[in-house]
């Protein structure tokens, strides 16, 4: 199966992420933008959700009216950057469950190390919603989808903000079955597995912690 790449293009995505990438983006600028253009990006990755009719009463007449139907949300975010995008999600999806998992990056091998796993019981019933905002090696989005995959997810969307090639290629050979959501593809990685241009360390860059 060939893996699926969507760019969100909106020109308010593509303006928030300009100013996120800046170097001289406070923390506290950062973390707002991230809420907003997360926002906006579970706008577009919500888009294919089912609706089904209920009848209710305007004021003034009776009509059938449209509601969410079907499987319900998960959003899970791969800790800690992960949980800039969580929190702009869940303030404009606010009946999503949410799971988090916790991978970090050995520096040396950039091989993912999860320390903390914890996802709604009924995940295999749910729509999920893969959160981290940069997709550079994508080893520790491939480990968190196997990790889901094994809980019981079938129903997954990756999103993020920036995508590298790497990591892309690297999705589609172990999870082709898995939509990728970015707000960029970007030109490559670093030695040290850094996106180029990218906006530097999402996770320092959102909690200031550098
Ligand atoms: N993680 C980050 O925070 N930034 C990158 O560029 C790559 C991985």
């Amino acid at each position: 199966m060939a893996g699926t790449v969507v760019v969100i293009d909106h020109p308010l995505v593509q303006h928030k992420l300009t100013l996120l990438r800046q170097a001289e983006t406070s923390a506290a600028v950062f973390r707002a933008l991230l809420r907003e253009i997360s926002m906006l990006l579970a706008y577009e990755v919500t888009r294919d959700m089912p609706l089904t009719y209920v009848h209710i009463d305007t004021p003034l007449a009776s009509m059938q009216a449209p509601v969410l139907a079907g499987k319900k949300l998960v959003v899970v975010s791969i800790m800690r950057a992960g949980n800039g995008i969580l929190d702009g999600m869940v303030e404009i999806i606010p009946s999503a469950r949410v799971g988090h998992i916790g991978l970090y990056r050995d520096p040396k091998t950039l091989v993912a190390v999860e320390y903390y796993f914890k996802v709604p019981e009924d995940i295999a019933a749910r729509d999920v919603l893969v959160v981290d905002p940069m997709l550079a090696t994508g080893n520790s989005a491939v480990a968190a989808l196997h990790r889901l995959k094994d809980t019981g997810a079938r129903s997954l969307k990756f999103v993020c903000l920036l995508a590298a090639p790497e990591g892309i290629a690297h999705m589609h050979e172990q999870h082709p079955d898995v939509p990728i959501y970015t707000a960029a593809v970007d030109d490559r990685l670093n030695e040290h597995g850094y996106i180029l241009p990218g906006l530097g360390d999402a996770g320092d860059r959102l909690f200031g912690t550098k």
